[in-house]
């Protein structure tokens, strides 16, 4: 097999020049956060320098200059993700606090409704569910995977019913890095008169993802997790939707008119972005995403698969290896295993000692750990500046762990 080169060139990413423990760095942790490249920084830089103001509040031209640049990267996101109007783009601070003004702020869940999540839901798209469903009295249900760890038709029909008024599911695991039938389970949802909501923060950042296709009600994701800063999230929805949900948090820039015992919001998305937003992290996310639209989400994609499914065949021939999924179908850059004998945590070290960063423990995920009777797991997860050597720096990292505990000579 020939090698896989980086899809862009390693130094457009400064860090990944870093020497760690007297190792070139081996980053293999881009489900948890991405690294920026130069673009990113530039624009800024760019933006502070030159730009930075409050947006939206004053009318002096560096206010003005500031709001253009916020409403610019809103419609760069619009158009990333095929929304109809830039109206339905809502910035908040992480993917976290948009699914929780969903759940907190989406009215029409009663008492004996169903709220429908995957068991592989990351914390952020189940905590704030299971508050929702305590307090209104709903109940929380949970769709299964099959012994290769995929969603299947039998299963959305069967959980997702009449009585169902919430369908929240991540469009791909963070753990197992399988994109599940999204198109079905919005089919069945809408079918059954419940909502979508979409956390698409596993996804976004590594294939094309539309919201019209997806037909979700509601769609969440993460700057940082696609090569922009932290401290952005996305919240879009459709807006009908979004014109009855509630704002999360409350205070200056968000209202026509306040009266000591009344308001009038003013209209989206500034009805739910309260207080001073961070734009120029917002400009990170749009330089992210124009670095992204240069290479192509399809390449992006691609690049991706090819590096998972080369991991996944390296590890394959390391008989101590399981695999949590050895499916190459739907599979994004994410793949989790355990060694035999090792605890995730021990492999995190070694590998960390030797310069190769990747997740371990239980992925904010506790109740997938649960499903899968494991206590906790490691993943590596690739993006578009990786190549096949950082496996094969992986998996002779693999083999120095089993030596270093004693279970190979
Ligand atoms: N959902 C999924 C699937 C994730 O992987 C993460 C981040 N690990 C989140 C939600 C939360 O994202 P953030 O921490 O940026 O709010």
């Amino acid at each position: 097999q020939l090698a896989l080169e980086t899809l862009v060139p390693k130094t457009d990413f400064p860090i990944l020049g870093e020497i760690i423990n007297e190792q070139a760095l081996v980053y293999l942790d881009n489900a948890a956060t991405t690294q920026r490249p130069l673009a990113v920084l530039e624009k800024t830089r760019t933006y502070v320098l030159h730009q930075y103001s409050n947006a939206g509040r004053s009318g002096h031209v560096l206010a003005e200059r500031a709001y253009e640049a916020l409403e610019n990267t809103r419609e760069k996101v619009r158009d990333f993700i095929g929304a109809a109007s830039k109206e339905q783009i809502i910035f908040t601070r992480s993917a976290t606090e948009s699914l929780n003004m969903i759940a907190t702020g989406y009215t029409q869940i009663e008492d004996g409704d169903e709220i429908v999540l995957l068991v592989s839901e990351h914390h952020a798209n189940l905590l704030p569910w299971q508050r929702i469903a305590k307090l209104k009295k709903a109940h929380l249900k949970y769709m299964y995977l099959n012994d290769a760890l995929k969603l299947t038709e039998e299963e959305i029909e069967k959980k997702i019913t009449n009585k169902t008024k919430v369908v929240a599911v991540a469009h791909v695991s963070n753990v197992l890095g399988y994109k599940i039938p999204i198109e079905k389970v919005a089919k069945r949802a809408h079918e059954q008169g419940a909502i979508l909501v979409v956390d698409a923060t596993q996804s976004v950042p590594h294939c094309k993802v539309d919201v019209k296709e997806l037909d979700a009600d509601f769609m969440v994701f993460s700057a940082h997790k696609m090569l922009g800063p932290t401290g952005v999230g996305v919240l879009y929805g459709k807006l009908n939707h979004l014109e009855k949900l509630e704002p999360l948090l409350l205070g200056g820039g968000m209202v026509e008119y306040v009266e000591e015992q009344s308001v009038s919001f003013s209209d989206l998305p500034s009805r739910l972005e309260a207080g001073t937003i961070n734009v120029e992290g917002i400009v990170g996310l749009g330089a992210a995403i124009d670095y992204l639209k240069d290479i192509g989400m399809d390449r992006i994609e691609a690049h991706e698969q090819a590096i998972a499914a080369y991991a996944i065949k390296r590890l394959q021939d390391l008989p101590y290896i399981q695999l949590l999924g050895d499916s190459l179908e739907d599979k994004v850059g994410v793949v989790a295993f355990n060694v035999e004998g090792i605890h995730a945590h021990d492999v995190g070290s070694i590998l960390d000692a030797q310069g190769i960063a990747i997740r371990v423990g239980h992925h904010c995920a506790h109740p997938l750990m649960h499903y899968l009777h494991v206590p906790a797991c490691c993943r590596a997860s690739f993006y578009l500046y990786n190549s096949s050597s950082d496996v094969d720096r992986l998996i002779e990292g693999l083999k120095e762990v089993r030596r270093v505990m004693r279970l190979e000579p």
